[in-house]
């Protein structure tokens, strides 16, 4: 689910709430509610549409979260309200009491929702949802619920088991590894890579023009490694030469990697994980003494293991990682102290 979807659950839920607690007192909200929020794009959305004068476009049903949206504004419209947009995390530069009531509030309505997402973090998501009220039709699609980009993602379900399918055979897991896989992180990661497209999908693929695949058709190319002279040289061989000069790039990935991950939420022993695995993967030998690593993360390690860490080059990574990314570090180390 996105952020947004998210959100707009949050907002529909608890305007439902309070206008069910008028109904049931018989009382008329009109003139009590003050509504507000700090998502800037999704009140901009609520109150664009609830103040069009015109009727709705077909196609615009087709937007991201219109099921939500929709019932959100059918309850504002009917109350004559209007929402309005107050800056999140205001206490991160100001004394909480010493701000405004509406900015006070948020500040605490921000802190529930992250406790309840804490809580049901490790609960495996319904990724196929109940038809809203004022929703007439609904797209399902191999038990997921398309909410955004139906054209897309339609296109993306009806590929995918085809092509992990695929990649399963070429990887040679063995049988329900390609399920303990993130393949949605896998196609953000993929997605989101600034690298020239036709590069990342013939480094993910294992298509990239290495010696031993040029020398098949240009036998006029050398098929060894220009460093180390090793022959036949192929991706594997590409990622873990133990020449000097070549090892220069794996240490500044490495450090790179690890700065990058300090500027996120994953907590320092996640990070160690990461950077420890593909260090010994980049050396071509397996992961030692993985029992120093924290008890809450050893079934990430193992796993992993399974999967292979050099597939984190590939951009694939365990669920598991998904799951525990935003776990309480405190909960990590506590753990391993214990450990
Ligand atoms: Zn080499």
């Amino acid at each position: 689910m996105t952020s947004h979807r998210a959100e707009a659950f949050g907002m529909w839920s608890l305007i439902l709430f309070i206008v069910r607690i008028f109904e049931y007192h018989k009382e008329d909200p009109t003139d009590a509610l003050s509504m507000v929020c700090d998502n800037e794009s999704l009140v901009n959305t609520v109150n664009k549409i609830t103040k069009r004068k015109r009727k709705e476009f077909p196609d615009e049903t087709l937007e991201a979260d219109w099921d939500v949206i929709n019932e959100i504004v059918m309850l504002v419209k009917s109350y004559d309200q209007s929402i309005e947009w107050v800056r999140g995390h205001q206490d991160k530069a100001k004394k909480r009491e010493d701000l405004p009531l509406k900015a006070q509030l948020n500040c605490e309505a921000d802190e529930l929702a992250e406790e309840a997402q804490l809580a049901r973090m490790m609960e495996q998501l319904k990724r196929k949802m109940t038809r809203h009220p004022n929703n007439p039709i609904q797209v399902h699609a191999r038990n997921v619920t398309i909410t955004a980009k139906v054209k897309r993602n339609l296109r993306r379900l009806a590929k995918a088991p085809k092509l992990i399918e695929h990649i399963e055979k070429k990887a040679d897991w063995p049988e329900g590894v390609s399920h303990t896989i993130d393949w949605e992180a896998h196609r953000t990661l993929i997605t989101n890579s600034e690298l020239p497209n036709k590069f990342v999908t013939k480094f993910v693929h294992n298509m990239l023009p290495t010696g031993n695949r040029v020398h098949l058709y240009k036998t006029y190319y050398d098929h060894q490694c220009p460093s180390c002279f090793t022959e036949q040289v192929d991706r594997r061989h590409l990622l873990t030469c133990l020449d000097p000069e070549r090892r220069k790039w794996k240490g500044k990935l490495l450090k790179e990697l690890r700065e990058a991950c300090d500027r996120t939420d994953v907590c320092q022993p996640m990070i160690q994980i990461l950077v420890d695995g593909l260090y010994h993967e980049l050396d071509d030998y397996q992961m030692e003494n993985t029992t120093s690593h924290p008890d809450n993360l050893q079934q990430l390690i193992a796993e992993q293991n399974n999967i292979g860490w050099d597939q984190l080059l590939y951009g694939r990574f365990t669920l598991y990682n998904g799951k525990l990314r935003n776990t309480d570090i405190s909960l990590t180390e506590k753990s391993k102290s214990q450990g």
